[in-house]
């Protein structure tokens, strides 16, 4: 089956219960045994639950993987795999990705005897040099949040490999419908699935797709002995939307092109980023690996002083964090989605304050064209 059937129908989803197409929520945390010892194959939700579990199938195979995992939050996904490492091991980490990341990574991980170095991962040399004794995993996030950066991904497992080092991609920003990292080598994909998968803007949680038997017990020894698992309800609000998920992006990055080449031109707009621009240092990278580049821009005014202004401008737009859904949003990284790295930290990776970020939505793309138009009027 192709994705977009597989969108649709993967998974166990037949209910077998009174045959309803639309697979039910099982708002239940406990399962009647049969017997002793004996399950219908669920005993408690924490360690499965059959919603959850649809939502699992579809979403390891849309990546291609071997089993999928559900969170309550994409940070709940992120936690538990780094607790696949133990205190002493290190980690090669991209250095901008996503702020809750890095926070979890630098604030909280650090505490228990984790090690990390934030490198930026467009150069093979760079990242080898940064390979330690006790390295066991590299981190990539491509494109990354909020600059877009592009990392080559058969690059960086192709190094993994050699390496003996567990490759870990966050396929947040692409979804699997325009990247499919594990058949580039990835070991396992993390995604913060309140953005694209869900695509509605009402839900936070998170999916962990694995490659490997041994890493399938792994994450769910983890997701079971952690409790991060995802609740039915939100379970099924992300199965609910996956069933859109291509028609969605279609139209997100068709929007998005339409944008950045508006923003392109405007006289206001000092740079674009966005990886489908011929001038995107990793756009031919993005060509490659990608079959098609998304619907997130980021862009620096030419009069710095005047961010306030055009972020207070918009009316169509939301001033709000998170992307991928529907509705358009527009954010500050600075103040809002990457407050939790330190300024200086942010400064030397790019993330200044002059950054804007676009989630380009579903709507029309002229209404988007006259908001950003009114809104950059104000610059
Ligand atoms: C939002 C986001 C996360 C965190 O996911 P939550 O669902 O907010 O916990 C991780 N990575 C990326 C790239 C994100 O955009």
């Amino acid at each position: 089956m192709k994705f977009e059937t597989l969108s649709i129908h993967a998974g166990d989803r037949p209910d077998s219960a009174y045959n309803a197409v639309c697979f039910p929520i099982y708002q239940t945390s406990t399962f009647m045994f049969d017997d002793i010892g004996k399950t219908k194959g669920f005993d408690y939700s924490r360690t499965s639950n059959p919603t959850r579990k649809v939502l699992e199938d579809t979403i390891a195979r849309l990546e291609g993987g071997k089993a999928g995992f559900a969170f309550a939050t994409g940070m709940a996904a992120e936690a538990t795999v780094i607790h696949l490492l133990e205190a002493g091991d290190h980690v090669i980490c991209g250095d901008d990705v996503y702020g809750g990341t890095y926070r979890l990574f630098a604030d909280v991980m650090t505490k228990f005897g984790v090690e990390f170095s934030f490198v930026r991962m467009n150069n093979r040399q760079r990242i080898e040099e940064a390979i330690r004794p006790n390295t066991k995993m590299v981190w990539i996030e491509t494109p990354s949040n909020p600059l877009l950066n592009i990392v080559d991904i058969e690059m960086v497992a192709g190094i993994a490999r050699s390496k003996n080092l567990l490759g870990v991609i966050d396929n947040t920003f692409a979804s699997p419908y325009l990247q499919k990292p594990i058949d580039l080598g990835m070991d396992l994909v993390v995604h913060s699935t309140t953005k694209y998968l869900n695509g509605h803007c009402d839900v936070v949680s998170g999916a962990v797709v694995t490659t490997t038997d041994t890493l399938s017990e792994k994450v769910h020894f983890l997701q079971n002995g952690m409790g991060t698992c995802a609740s039915p309800f939100d379970s099924w609000l992300v199965l609910r939307g996956i069933e859109t998920l291509a028609v969605r992006m279609e139209r997100h990055q068709q929007n998005a092109s339409i944008v950045a080449s508006y923003l392109v031109e405007h006289p206001a707009v000092e740079k674009v980023f966005y990886p489908g621009l011929k001038n995107h240092p990793g756009h031919e990278i993005a060509a490659k690996q990608m079959s098609g580049f998304g619907g997130m821009i980021s862009f620096i005014l030419k009069e710095r002083s005047n961010v306030e202004d055009v972020l207070r401008g918009f009316e169509l737009f939301a001033l709000a964090e998170s992307l991928g859904g529907a509705a358009s949003l527009v954010e500050h990284p600075g103040t809002m989605s990457h407050a939790s790295m330190p300024l200086d930290y942010r400064q030397t990776v790019g993330i200044t304050d002059e950054l804007i970020r676009l989630s380009i939505g579903l709507e029309n793309a002229d209404d988007l064209i006259d908001d950003l138009k009114q809104a950059l009027a104000k610059a």
